[in-house]
């Protein structure tokens, strides 16, 4: 699990490295303000992190703008992942700041489609499936999102 990234080190920040293509990850969307990808440690199917493609550490750091914009995206992937699983229900949850549970100093929302019986909670039992597993699963959304 990655540590709370210094925020005055953007460039070393892991979201950062990864929207700028310099780690790999399993992209679903993306415009001009926000990318979606999946999250590694997948606590439902098609568990995936909405971030802003500036950095800022938190909801408190961004534009009204960026605020607006993060939750479009979730809401486009949202439908994305009913139309891909036929979730019973989905999760959007957030942190801002280490000592509310924010490891990635880089602001993003969490969509976490929720199947019936999954019995995830706050301890979130986290799977970490592998990478070719991650990208099926974003091919499944970004042809959800395509189609709509
Ligand atoms: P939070 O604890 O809310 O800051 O969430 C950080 C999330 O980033 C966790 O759910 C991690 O599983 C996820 N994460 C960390 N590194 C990566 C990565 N390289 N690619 C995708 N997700 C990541
Ligand atoms: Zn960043």
């Amino acid at each position: 699990m990655p540590q709370f990234t210094d925020t005055s080190a953007p460039g070393t920040c892991i979201f950062c490295r990864l929207i700028a293509g310099e780690i790999p990850s399993a992209q679903v969307y993306e415009d001009a303000q926000t990318v979606a990808f999946m999250d590694i440690g997948q606590v439902t199917q098609g568990h995936v992190l909405v971030a802003t493609r500036r950095h800022v550490p938190t909801l408190l750091d961004a534009t009204p703008e960026e605020a607006a914009a993060l939750m479009r995206t979730a809401q486009r992937v949202a439908l994305a992942a009913r139309a891909a699983f036929d979730p019973a229900g989905v999760m959007l949850l957030q942190a801002n700041g280490a000592v509310a549970g924010q490891t990635v100093a880089h602001l993003h929302l969490h969509v976490v489609p929720r199947h019936a019986g999954d019995g995830i909670d706050f301890t979130w039992p986290r799977k970490n499936p592998p990478a070719s597993v991650l990208e099926d699963t974003a091919a499944q959304l970004r042809a959800a999102l395509a189609a709509r």
